[in-house]
């Protein structure tokens, strides 16, 4: 057993055996690609972070995430590997068209970019767990956010 296994939690075994699961079906195959336990404090849920010219990538999960959305996390930065041309083509275009300027232009087309990119990304993953016959109750943690800063400002 993991020496990193926590009563609940889950291991950074268990992310690898997703990893390559979802690594099979989502045709990512020629990829390597590395798991990492974020140990740490941290922000986010997840993240990925990417070499696209060697097709390596390293998919970080947060240990304080419920296991419950551990395998949603994981598709979720998988899928952004499988966006990531896309996802740099338009970056590089924003570039082009505003420059190194921090424009409000550059900033709202950035947002909205981001907004879209994001989006898609939970959309796709939602659409692969629902199509495995995974039931996984949906994060709301984006959204319950929102709830608490609206009841904490009375
Ligand atoms: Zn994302």
């Amino acid at each position: 057993m993991s020496r990193k296994k926590l009563g609940g939690m889950f291991s950074d075994v268990d992310i690898r055996e997703i990893v390559a699961h979802w690594q099979d079906i989502l045709r990512l195959r020629d990829w390597d690609i590395r798991s990492l336990l974020v140990e740490k404090t941290w922000r986010k849920n997840g993240d990925v972070k990417i070499d696209m010219s060697n097709r390596m990538a390293t998919v970080m999960v947060n240990r304080e995430l419920d296991p419950a959305h551990l395998e949603e996390v994981v598709i979720h930065e998988l899928l952004h590997i499988k966006l990531y041309g896309l996802d740099q083509m338009i970056e590089h275009l924003i570039e082009i068209l505003y420059g190194d300027d921090e424009d409000a232009r550059k900033q709202l087309n950035w947002g909205f970019f981001m907004e879209m990119l994001e989006s898609t990304t939970e959309d796709l993953t939602k659409g692969y767990l629902q199509a495995s016959g995974k039931r996984n109750s949906l994060n709301f943690s984006r959204v319950d956010r929102q709830v608490q800063e609206e009841l904490s400002e009375s």
